[in-house]
């Protein structure tokens, strides 16, 4: 796992001490972890230069301030600098236009167009309140309508239409006829996707757009697609008036750098994140956090949010008082906990937002397998009866115990091991549970926020 910038800078540091200023002598070393940082985030390298020549323009003269040491300087100054680049604040999507409001969908095959599309149509439907229809232009792939079809439904919004054997051209008339007859807000129109080399296919977008005139135009890119991102991006950005990119898979390992390079090359705003491969998984972009990823500096942010969006405030202050009142941690509390962890997405959600060092501290666990566990854990749990989630001692010390497992296990389809192991671990977090006593979750909550 990569060292974040903030550690290769501060190792750097301990070498100029006593330095109040960042100078051209002392800034030289440092820009170059900065080139390395992004490099691994995988910027794209002409990108990169220029990059690095703005942040020294800045960064030169900067006075070292009160504890800060010019390493840590440098970083705020190359984190703010990111954010600026990325685009300050979020950009929504524009539906200023007479209705149906046309949002065309351009990308490389695999990009996540089509998925992309019924994640925009969710989002419209429930966040903007529109009547959405969705349309496929993509006539190579008979698959890719059928596809489109599924998410339009997914997502609650109308699907219409369209056949291999039409003409791209034919479907755009079509479906926006079809929008303004039946009064719809938003038409959403996905695209085949093509190679920017293939200057048919090219010529046909350029025909969509035109006939279409769309109020936006997104160009739906992969984050995973690392140096090649900033080839496609020139290519649509020459052929199209981009008003807006959607990045995609950013739940993948990537630090997200073709962020920066998509930007820079098309200069139209990152609107949207892609999460996930459900139909949820679409985030309004956040620069200043996407910056700290490419940094490595995690997206500690997010993941504070996750933990009080996921937490029930209620179930978490009723725990609280069972502590206080001493009548102790039960197998029913275990079984909430581990919903709760579900709720927030599962394990694996949450250490895709935890700062590199932290995870790399963890040494890479396992998440499939832990996300298994929890799920044989669940059904460990559930083939018990209430009294016994309530009395875990029943199965711990009772005279019935070893019966009360084996029914245990056979109804959760597991080995007796398997519900021992369970019964260890609880034991466990029980004396875990019983040394946080008095606000031990808040605690923890704001160390991690601070
Ligand atoms: P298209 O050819 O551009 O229409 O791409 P698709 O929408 O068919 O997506 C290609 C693949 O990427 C599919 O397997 C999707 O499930 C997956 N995909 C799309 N967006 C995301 C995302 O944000 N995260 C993840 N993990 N997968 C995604």
């Amino acid at each position: 796992m990569a060292t974040t910038l903030t550690d290769r800078l501060s190792r750097l540091v301990k070498t100029m001490r006593g330095q109040a200023r960042i100078t051209e002598d002392n800034v030289q070393e440092m820009m170059r972890e900065v080139r390395m940082a992004l490099l691994e985030a995988d910027v794209a390298l002409p990108v990169v230069r220029d990059f690095i020549a703005r942040v020294k323009e800045k960064a030169l003269g900067q006075e070292v301030v009160g504890s800060l040491n010019p390493g840590q300087v440098l970083v705020s100054v190359v984190n703010k600098e990111l954010a600026a680049t990325m685009g300050e604040g979020v950009a929504d999507i524009n539906l200023n236009a007479q209705p149906p409001a046309v949002i065309l969908m351009a990308g490389l095959q695999g990009a996540g167009k089509t998925t992309t599309t019924g994640k925009l149509a969710k989002h419209l439907i429930e966040k903007r309140k529109k009547k959405v229809l969705t349309v496929s232009a993509d006539v190579y792939r008979p698959a890719a309508i059928e596809q489109l079809k599924m998410v339009t439904k997914q997502a609650g919004a109308e699907w219409f239409p369209s056949e291999p054997n039409q003409k791209p051209h034919d479907i755009a008339l079509a479906a926006i006829d079809y929008a303004r007859r039946h009064y719809f807000d938003v038409l959403l129109v996905d695209t085949a996707g093509r190679l920017a080399i293939d200057e048919a296919l090219m010529a046909e977008i350029r025909d969509l757009h035109a006939t279409l005139n769309p109020v936006e135009t997104l160009f739906v890119v992969d984050a995973m697609q690392g140096q090649d991102a900033i080839n496609t991006a020139k290519a649509f950005k020459e052929a199209l008036p981009l008003t807006g990119i959607v990045l995609t898979k950013l739940d993948g390992d990537s630090r997200g750098g073709a962020a920066l390079s998509v930007r820079q090359i098309t200069g139209a705003p990152i609107k949207f994140a892609g999460t996930s491969e459900k139909i949820d998984g679409l985030e309004v972009f956040d620069a200043q956090r996407h910056a700290g990823r490419i940094l490595g500096m995690g997206d500690i942010v997010a993941l504070v949010e996750e933990v009080q969006k996921g937490v029930d405030v209620e179930a978490a202050q009723k725990l609280a008082e069972k502590l206080k009142s001493g009548s102790g941690f039960d197998l029913n509390d275990f079984l909430a906990q581990i919903s709760q962890m579900k709720k927030m997405g599962g394990l694996s959600s949450l250490m895709d937002k935890l700062p590199t060092q932290m995870t790399a501290k963890a040494g890479q666990p396992d998440m499939d397998k832990a996300e298994r566990d929890m799920k044989r854990m669940e059904g460990i749990l559930n083939a018990m009866t209430a009294k016994e989630r309530r009395q875990p001692s029943l199965l711990m010390d009772g005279k019935s115990k070893a019966s009360r497992k084996r029914r245990i296990a056979t109804g959760a389809g597991v080995q007796i091991q398997d519900v021992n192991r369970l019964l260890n671990q609880f034991d466990q977090m029980q004396g875990m549970m019983k040394k946080m006593k008095g606000g031990g979750l808040m605690k923890m909550m704001k160390r991690m926020g601070g």
